[in-house]
């Protein structure tokens, strides 16, 4: 008996039926070569089938030339069709269903083929906010000829096997141009009234249904709310699928819209949006049609599906970063292994973060995702060695949980009393709590491994050469980094670890953040909220410049809220008593800030070395993963372990 009856009991979706309820919904990966899938992309997709997905909705593809270039997957030619039959074929070895999406972006188009901006079509000639894009509006003919466009879409999806096709309505992409009065004053038959502004997804509809003939299952995703200033509400949502879901097996709700920057704070929600936030605007959708619907929206644990589905929300759950971050994650669930499942903790560093920066997908608890072809399995070791880890930051935590599922005997050497190194100052900042999951998941990963951790030991060349290791990992982290400045004596400064453990920092704080990450934006919301007068001093263009866009916008408005002033452009160039003296880092002037109680420093990480040079001349095997080999973040951390791990 299963603990998720519902997330396991079958759902038929028109003349389809999934074996369970676990979906991946369509999400950009980068695995693409001249709009075509790669063999990369097949591996990918594989491995969620492998591991228990219902069904896999392959990522937005586009129809027409005008929605994009070939750097997205393309569905206007037949050269697409060997590539999707590869995916389809590897994933229904597993029972799972495969879904195609039908892209069109409109006016969310920047794509370029060398450097100029392609001319962007939508219903009218109305610019976005986020994109900066004036659009042209789309004639009849061209209307006529992109709907067109749809159909032949999904009978190429049909010639490659696919079992089903989904409709983009979503995130303000073009459907959903048509449908909002605010980005459709159109006069003609596709604008002027709810139905004709239904005019354009209504005959795409039916293209699709035309050419996906009757084994196939139709589908649009819309979002049920955009939430976004001028961007579709829920009434409007719902006023358009009761005429439209007659022509549909299933609706696939998500919210949010990439045409401005609170909108797409939801594309991809990080972790400061509630879990399952997404299901009651689903559920009043799923009470107005007679259609399945889906959901998807920060839904990482099957505890949270199964709760979603039994109060009637929807009828499936879309689990996407939860299967980027634990690719078994449905096997996991359906056979009594819930504990051993990676949640996903909304990050979006390494999956919609690598995506916007033009790399393929992955995680930063699970590199191995996107790297299929790389770290397909573990490679079991030749040979069973004693391996020792110096360091229980996520670095560590990684290679000594792969060295040991490889069959090595190894011991993890924590100097301080509890593992987890920078995490642990992470998940005591606001709404960064769930940063901690890494932890959690990282200690459980090696207790399975039978990793033998020892806490409040620093590992020294003495220490090496009692234990007598073959390899030693060297992951010793880095310490934060000392102001480079003039701090006269008397003057109150505390680095961003002390402000967490409890310093009294006063009424008026500046902070001085020169990572321009989650540290500064952290404290910041962390000291007004305890009542500061915070200003954050950047040493960026903008607060939370490295941090992934969706993160940064909503912790900026979070911020707003609060009253942080934000300085951009801003170098710490000393502090004397209650002054503080910044530099604007392009004009060289000073700024000045009188008043301050605290100087709060964020000023990076200096690497600890000390390990690695004590082993110098140690004649064993000496690998290097984290901060100690260059401060950066968790991601390379992680992986540099799952590196240092395979290769002993
Ligand atoms: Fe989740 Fe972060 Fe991994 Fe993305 S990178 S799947 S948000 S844990």
């Amino acid at each position: 008996m299963t603990a998720f009856p519902h997330l396991f009991a079958a759902l038929d979706v028109g003349p389809v039926r999934l074996k369970n309820r676990i979906l991946s919904t369509g999400h950009m990966t980068q695995m693409v070569a001249d709009g075509k899938p790669t063999d990369d992309l097949v591996a990918y997709h594989e491995a969620r089938a492998r591991g228990g997905a219902g069904l896999i909705i392959v990522e937005s593809a586009i129809v027409h030339p005008t929605a994009g270039d070939r750097s997205h997957l393309v569905l206007y030619d037949d050269g697409c069709i060997p590539g999707y039959r590869r995916i389809a074929k590897a994933c229904h070895a597993f029972g799972t269903k495969l879904f195609a999406q039908l892209g069109h972006s409109g006016r969310i188009m920047r794509d370029s083929r060398d450097g100029t901006l392609a001319v962007a079509y939508a219903p009218a000639s109305l610019a976005d906010e986020r994109f900066h894009v004036v659009p042209r509006a789309l004639p009849a003919g061209l209307i006529a000829e992109i709907v067109a466009a749809y159909g032949a879409a999904a009978k190429r999806m049909r010639a490659a096997g696919f079992d089903g096709v989904e409709i983009m309505a979503s995130h303000g992409l073009l459907p959903a141009q048509f449908l909002n009065p605010r980005t459709n004053p159109r006069t003609d038959a596709y604008g002027g009234s709810p139905e004709n502004r239904r005019r354009f997804l209504a005959k795409v509809i039916a293209a699709v249904n035309a050419q996906a003939g009757e084994s196939m299952a139709v589908g649009v995703r819309i979002s049920g709310d955009e939430m976004e200033a001028g961007g579709l509400t829920p009434d409007e949502v719902l006023e358009a699928l009761g005429a439209l879901a007659p022509g549909l097996d299933y609706v696939n709700v998500t919210a949010g819209s990439m045409a401005g920057l609170a909108g797409s704070v939801h594309v991809v929600p990080p972790m400061a949006v509630p879990v399952g936030y997404v299901a009651p605007i689903a559920g009043r959708i799923r009470v107005a049609i007679d259609k399945p619907v889906f959901v998807a929206g920060r839904i990482n644990q099957p505890q949270i599906a199964e709760r979603i589905l039994a109060e009637g929300q929807a009828d499936a759950c879309g689990m996407t970063r939860a299967m980027i971050c634990d690719p078994e994650m449905a096997n996991k669930a359906a056979t009594g292994r819930s504990d051993d499942i990676r949640a996903c903790i909304g990050c979006n560093q390494a999956c919609i973060g690598h995506m916007q920066a033009g790399y393929p997908i992955s995680c930063i608890q699970h590199p191995e995702s996107g790297r299929e072809r790389r770290f397909a399995a573990r490679r079991p070791a030749p040979e069973a060695r004693r391996v020792l880890v110096a360091g229980g930051g996520p670095g560590g935590m990684k290679a000594a949980a792969v060295a040991a599922e490889r069959g090595h005997r190894v011991t993890l050497y924590e100097a301080g009393p509890r593992l987890g190194g920078q995490v642990l100052l992470a998940q005591i900042l606001p709404s960064r709590s769930e940063f901690g999951g890494i932890v959690t998941n990282l200690a459980a990963e090696m207790a399975r491994a039978g990793v033998i951790v020892v806490t409040r030991t620093a590992v020294t060349w003495a220490l090496v050469e009692a234990e007598t290791p073959d390899a030693v990992i060297v992951a010793t982290g880095a310490g934060p980094a000392p102001a480079a400045c003039e701090i006269a004596e008397g003057t109150h400064v505390v680095d961003a670890w002390q402000v967490l453990e409890g310093a009294n920092v006063g009424r008026s704080v500046v902070i001085a953040d020169w990572r321009a990450d989650w540290i500064g934006l952290g404290l910041a919301e962390r000291l007004a909220r305890d009542g500061c007068h915070v200003r954050l001093a950047v040493n960026g263009t903008m607060a939370g410049e490295t941090v992934q866009q969706y993160v940064r916008d909503h912790w900026v408005g979070v911020l707003h809220r609060l009253g942080v002033e934000v300085i951009p452009y801003a170098r710490l160039y000393g502090a004397d008593g209650d002054t503080v003296y910044l530099q604007h880092t392009t004009s060289g002037e000073a700024m000045v800030i009188e008043g301050v109680d605290t100087l709060v420093t964020a000023l990076g990480h200096r690497p600890d070395t000390a390990l690695e040079d004590a082993l110098a001349g140690w004649p064993g095997a000496v690998h290097l993963a984290g901060d100690c080999l260059a401060p950066r973040t968790a991601e390379e951390a992680v992986l540099e372990g799952l590196v240092a791990g395979t290769a002993v």
